[in-house]
């Protein structure tokens, strides 16, 4: 879950604010304030630098984020949903839920973020053009400078064709094009993107040693930063490959063993919890399921009442939560379990208790496809 606050929702995107943002946010404004500024234009008071400093990091990280919505805009328009945006230290990130089917749709998506920096960019460049020739006020010019370059080099950086970054994906749809195989071309630019990551490493232990310490450090950390991610989303792809073919039937536990909501909650821990050692069951009155019942609802309530309180009492009756066809895709299953915060769902057909999923289920078959050499 993002580790921090929301902000706002755009195209129905909530945005949210990663706490490390604020450091970043709070040096970017003090080294425009008492470096960059002072540099540009040795007149200005104090005041006007510190406000000037704010404005321009504000809509500097504005663009960051045009720049994730812009990846989700086209995304969207995809069929592809967009749980959130995170902002934070390097930028920002968007969830996707789903990858683009086809490599041209991936293209589009990776490259309307370095495009619409780059439009940005341009924007700021004829405001700093004509600023400069109508104003007599240098505060415009400096800023819309200073945005210019920034933009154009948020886009440059992100064109750098390593895996995750947006050139990374847009060459892994290239390659993906060209042989028809997604783990392949993943696995070949995510290496890029180490070698790069390696590289901007190597680079900031050299700026240390050249005695530029804060650089080095920047660098180091953007690196590092980049090594994971470049891990992280090749995994994340191999994973969506291997059980992209899975169906929920295929790997369910069947028959379900069911409860009924009217028993008490001491007789269903003693005959079904500490019988079955399943973490919850689906419950059913006359035949139709009713809700489903977790060992943390029964948490929830004083052992002293477990005789007294029945089962359908407690569980959670909303169905839409948790149940599921058998025959959707085990990648649903596993993003419906991790929004609903239900280790398990009830797979149903034609109202009728077909099974149960869990996590372990899907994680079993991932391993055996694995370790078969299948994936
Ligand atoms: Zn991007």
């Amino acid at each position: 879950m993002p580790n921090g606050f929301k902000l706002l929702t755009v195209f129905g995107i909530p945005i949210y604010i990663n706490y490390t943002w604020f450091i970043v946010f709070s040096l970017v404004v003090w080294t425009l304030a008492m470096g960059y500024f002072p540099q540009m234009g040795p007149d200005y008071r104090p005041l006007t630098q510190w406000t000037m400093a704010f404005v321009t990091a504000f809509i500097l990280f504005t663009s960051i984020l045009m720049h994730e919505l812009a990846h989700s805009y086209v995304a969207q328009r995809q069929g592809i949903r967009i749980k959130s945006i995170t902002l934070f230290v390097f930028g920002g990130i968007a969830h996707m839920i789903g990858e683009s089917r086809s490599p041209r749709g991936e293209m589009k998506i990776a490259a309307a973020g370095p495009v619409l920096s780059l439009l940005i960019s341009g924007t700021f460049w004829g405001i700093n053009y004509f600023s400069k020739m109508w104003m007599n006020a240098s505060s415009v010019p400096t800023i819309s400078y200073f945005l210019t370059i920034t933009n154009l080099f948020l886009a440059l950086f992100n064109l750098i064709p390593g895996f995750p970054l947006d050139g990374g994906r847009i060459l892994r749809a290239i390659i993906w094009e060209r042989t028809g195989n997604l783990s392949k071309a993943t696995l070949i630019t995510s290496r890029i993107g180490k070698g790069f990551a390696l590289f901007l490493i190597i680079s900031g232990f050299w700026d240390i040693f050249q005695g530029t310490f804060i650089n080095g450090l920047w660098l180091i950390f953007i690196g590092i930063f980049l090594q994971q991610a470049a891990e992280e989303g090749y995994r994340q792809t191999l994973l969506h490959r291997t059980l992209s073919s899975v169906k929920v039937r295929d790997v369910m536990t069947a028959p379900a063993i069911v409860v009924d909501g009217d028993i008490t909650l001491d007789r269903i821990v003693n005959d079904f919890f500490f019988h079955y050692r399943f973490n919850s069951f689906p419950v059913v009155s006359h035949n139709t399921l009713v809700g489903i019942i977790s060992i943390h609802d029964i948490k929830e309530v004083k052992k002293e009442m477990w005789p007294y309180t029945l089962v359908k009492d407690i569980m959670c009756p909303d169905l839409s939560a948790f149940a599921i066809s058998p025959e959707s895709g085990v990648l649903e299953a596993l993003e419906r379990m991790v929004e609903s915060q239900h280790g398990r769902l009830v797979v149903m057909k034609d109202e009728k208790v077909m099974g149960i999923i869990s996590q372990r289920n899907i994680m079993q078959m991932l391993k055996l496809k694995t370790d078969l050499g299948r994936a």
